[in-house]
């Protein structure tokens, strides 16, 4: 049986990320992934490492969306209980997978170690699940169906490991080509980016265009003084005639907010500036102080900047605001270092 992936359900477990020492990068990427590739994310979990809990949040997000993705648990470790919550949703049995346990035995042998019992666990998976090779650890992953206890209704369960280098592989090549959208079913998102405006005075000039039931959808995120607009479009048009649609809302929202649009999809504030830029022949250069050098950081991450970029001060200190940069020592008197004065000389 084939069912579609309507959507998904993101769980994330580990007692680093429920206790707040480590931040849950992981659900982010694979919720961002899942999009792009047609799925939409509808609700994230976090829990600890622990087993009770390992299989109430599998069950319940499984009865929630066809399609749930979880990653932590898979280690060596008595903490990691992602396999054994797998078979208790499952109602079966651990078994040893025998590929499983020779991959991990070659792997070990290559590299000269001895394998514990723990490390043997990781060859273990439910009954019927399937695993997941890991190139890049010694943790696979584990694929099954949990089906609803009335039979009905089923959901593909991916459970991955934590390490993010780990993770992204193997979601990339046993989640992605796995994903089933429903026939002839699309979905189309744009972002444009805008600068130089506040949530609600945009949300405002957009006015009726970001109705929560129009096709396409519009929403808006702020983030780092940036907005962004949102345009998705889902549902069972063709792809000219969705692309049509999308098109059309893009120009309605550079119509209402036209002049603080810099750029969409990609684009960042930064490799904008810098696209300008080359575009007028112009080259840039910094002169920074509190920032230590920040300005020439993200200027210098964007690919290409050495066509626009040349180089940057880091003037920390007053003497050297008036040495390098030749701010003139009474202004800094005046004004203090902090101030729209100096940073202007500068
Ligand atoms: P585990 O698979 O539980 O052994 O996870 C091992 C490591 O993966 C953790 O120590 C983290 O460094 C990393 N990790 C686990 N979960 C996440 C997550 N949700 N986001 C980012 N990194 C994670
Ligand atoms: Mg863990």
């Amino acid at each position: 049986m084939s069912f579609p992936h309507t959507r998904a359900a993101v769980l994330s477990i580990g007692d680093e990320i429920a206790l707040g020492q480590s931040l849950d990068t992981n659900s982010k990427w694979i919720a961002d992934r899942l999009m792009s590739l047609g799925v939409q994310t509808v609700e994230h979990m976090t829990i600890g490492d622990d087993e009770g809990q390992t299989v109430e949040a599998i069950r319940r997000l499984a009865r929630l969306a066809p399609l749930v993705v979880s990653t932590g648990g898979l280690g060596p470790t008595l903490d990691d209980l992602t396999r054994q919550g797998l078979a208790g949703v499952l109602g079966e049995a651990l078994v040893t997978d025998e590929d499983a346990l020779r991959t991990l035995e070659a792997r070990f042998a290559s590299r000269g170690r001895a394998m514990s019992d723990l490390q043997r666990l990781q060859a273990l998976r439910p009954m019927s699940a399937r695993m997941l090779p890991n190139p890049n650890g010694t943790a696979p992953g584990l694929h099954a169906v949990v089906r609803g206890l009335d039979g009905v209704g089923a959901a593909d369960v991916y459970c991955l490991p934590g390490p993010p280098g780990e993770m992204k592989p193997m979601f990339e090549a046993q989640v992605a080509p796995g994903i089933r959208l429903v026939p002839g079913r699309r979905v189309l998102t744009r972002f444009i980016h805008l600068a130089g405006i506040g949530e609600g005075d945009a949300a405002a000039r957009l006015g009726s265009l970001m109705d929560r039931a129009r096709v396409p959808l519009v929403g808006i995120t702020a983030s780092g003084g940036i907005l962004t607009c949102r345009v998705r479009y889902e549902g069972m048009l063709g792809e000219s005639e969705a692309g049509a649609l999308v098109d059309e809302t893009d120009a309605m929202i550079r119509a209402a907010l036209g002049a603080h649009v810099f750029g969409e999809g990609d684009a960042t504030a930064v490799s904008s500036v810098l696209n300008e830029m080359r575009a007028k022949g112009e080259t840039l250069a910094c002169v920074e102080s509190c920032t230590g050098g920040l300005l020439g950081q993200v200027i210098t991450e964007v690919p290409g900047a050495s066509s626009v970029f040349v180089g940057g001060l880091v003037t920390y200190s007053n003497e050297l605001k008036s040495l390098l940069a030749g701010v003139p020592a009474g202004l800094i008197a005046e004004h203090g270092a902090v101030s729209e004065a100096v940073a202007r000389a500068m």
